[in-house]
């Protein structure tokens, strides 16, 4: 599974567009995040966790994909950013319970199977403080499927994995910048509060 990812980093993926979402900029803007400690799930090479460390958080960034760490940690080095980077996976995380404020997930449910979705919400749900929130933007089912990509999600489908944890506050439209749209993929914003 992991040898997976890291060969799609041999060659520039069509996620790694250089710069964070757009969507998780205006979260940042719009003060949707709580302040302190924030984990990027599936951080790839690290634009959104670097975006966040630069707006104040302290951000700690996991991916299976060691090659994508490695040039994580490269961009915060030459940028001068402290991020911590951690090749882990995402379903089995090393970190205490109720320890970040914020969890962000920028292309990462929407790759898991239907098994692994539910231990994926318990361990976000475990990581998360008393009222911790979680912030995942993924594909829609409104995207086309002609150009392959990772499976389409429904908000029926977002709203069931995750409702019996997480108080859903909202699952809004949005886009998915990649390198291969010209106004990125159809997608949903999920705001998501960790019930207490
Ligand atoms: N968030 C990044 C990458 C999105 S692509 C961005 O927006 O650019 C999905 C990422 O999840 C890939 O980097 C892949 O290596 C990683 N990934 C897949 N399964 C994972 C798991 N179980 N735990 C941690 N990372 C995982």
């Amino acid at each position: 599974m992991s040898s997976s990812w890291e060969d799609m980093y041999k060659s520039t993926p069509p996620w790694d567009i250089g710069k964070p979402q757009p969507a998780f900029t205006r979260l940042v803007s719009d003060g949707e995040l709580r302040k302190g400690r924030a984990l990027d799930v599936g951080c790839g090479t690290g634009e959104n966790a670097l975006f966040l460390a630069q707006n104040g958080y302290l951000v700690t960034g996991v991916d299976l994909a060691s090659p994508a760490i490695q040039t994580a940690k490269a961009k915060a080095r030459e940028r001068n950013v402290n991020v911590d980077f951690q090749v882990a996976n995402a379903l089995s995380l090393d970190f205490e319970d109720g320890y970040f404020d914020n969890v962000i997930d920028s292309g990462l449910f929407h790759t898991f199977s239907d098994e692994d979705r539910p231990v994926f919400v318990g361990e976000v749900a475990r990581v998360l403080a008393k009222e911790g929130n979680y912030f995942m933007l993924c594909f829609s089912e409104k995207e086309p499927t002609n150009w392959g990509g990772p499976r389409r999600v429904t908000e029926w489908e977002i709203r069931a994995t995750f409702s019996q944890l997480f108080r859903i506050n909202y699952v809004k439209e949005e886009f998915f910048a990649t390198r291969i749209h010209e106004k990125g993929g159809r997608a949903y914003l999920t705001s998501a509060t960790k019930l207490s």
